[in-house]
């Protein structure tokens, strides 16, 4: 997959991407990742990409030259891909969709400032808005790691347990095929601070084992988010 992100901040991203998962997915040639300065397609002589809003009212916009720009000659680099803005007013990211960008060959990620983006960039690129959550970032830098940290651990091959991902929280599923979280985890020692590793998990009884995380991971579900259940 090749990962193009689109920013002012480029800076801000390197080191997201030098480190642990993200990172071993570079070095076995899984992913591959760039990073593009808005500011750099600007024609205006400061370099500036914002403008006080249409209207008046608080903050700047990020207007269209250098991001219609941007985006053009980013996407011109190579095949299409899939052009994804980052908004808090797009749709909601989540486990499925992770998965189902994890499919695409090439995603374009690109991260607004300020008040956000002249709405006539949207009209002319068309591109898929998502949203990392209910809440305001100052930047869609930290949306587009999350993305792309979401995404890189689903590609074939990147985690080193080929299993590990389909037994996370909200890819595990019970038998009505409904998303569950996590069952606890336990390590050694067997006793710590007077708390005992529960006796199953050390048994050895694979089949008992899996019961019981099945049992937790429904239980947890039910009592920290009845709304992954249908009824
Ligand atoms: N005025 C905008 C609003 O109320 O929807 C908020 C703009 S926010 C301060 C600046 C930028 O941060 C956005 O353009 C977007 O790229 C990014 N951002 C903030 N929260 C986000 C979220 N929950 N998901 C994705 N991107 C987000």
């Amino acid at each position: 997959m090749r990962i193009d992100i689109l920013t002012i901040f480029p800076e801000m991203l390197r080191g997201v991407f030098a480190d642990s998962i993200l990172k071993r997915a570079q070095d076995k040639e899984i992913l591959r990742v760039y990073f593009h300065d808005i500011r750099a397609y600007s024609q205006n002589k400061h370099r500036k990409v914002d403008d006080r809003p249409f209207g008046g009212g608080p903050g700047m916009v990020m207007t269209c030259q250098p991001v219609v720009d941007a985006v053009r000659a980013v996407q011109a680099q190579a095949e299409a891909g899939r052009l994804i803005f980052m908004c808090p007013g797009g749709k909601k990211f989540s486990q499925t969709a992770a998965a189902e960008l994890a499919r695409a060959s090439r995603l374009i990620l690109v991260c607004g400032r300020y008040e956000g983006f002249d709405e006539r960039i949207f009209t002319l690129l068309q591109p898929e808005i998502i949203s990392i959550g209910d809440y305001v970032l100052s930047g869609g830098e930290l949306a587009a790691a999350v993305l792309a940290d979401a995404v890189t651990r689903l590609l074939p091959k990147v985690l080193g347990d080929e299993h590990s991902a389909a037994e996370d929280s909200f890819s595990l599923r019970n038998e009505r095929g409904e998303p569950l979280l996590d069952y606890p985890h336990y390590a050694p020692p067997a006793l710590y601070a007077g708390l005992a590793a529960p006796e199953i998990l050390r048994g050895g009884n694979h089949a008992e084992i899996n019961r019981w995380r099945r049992e937790q991971a429904e239980q947890r579900t039910r009592e920290r988010r009845p709304d992954l259940f249908r009824v």
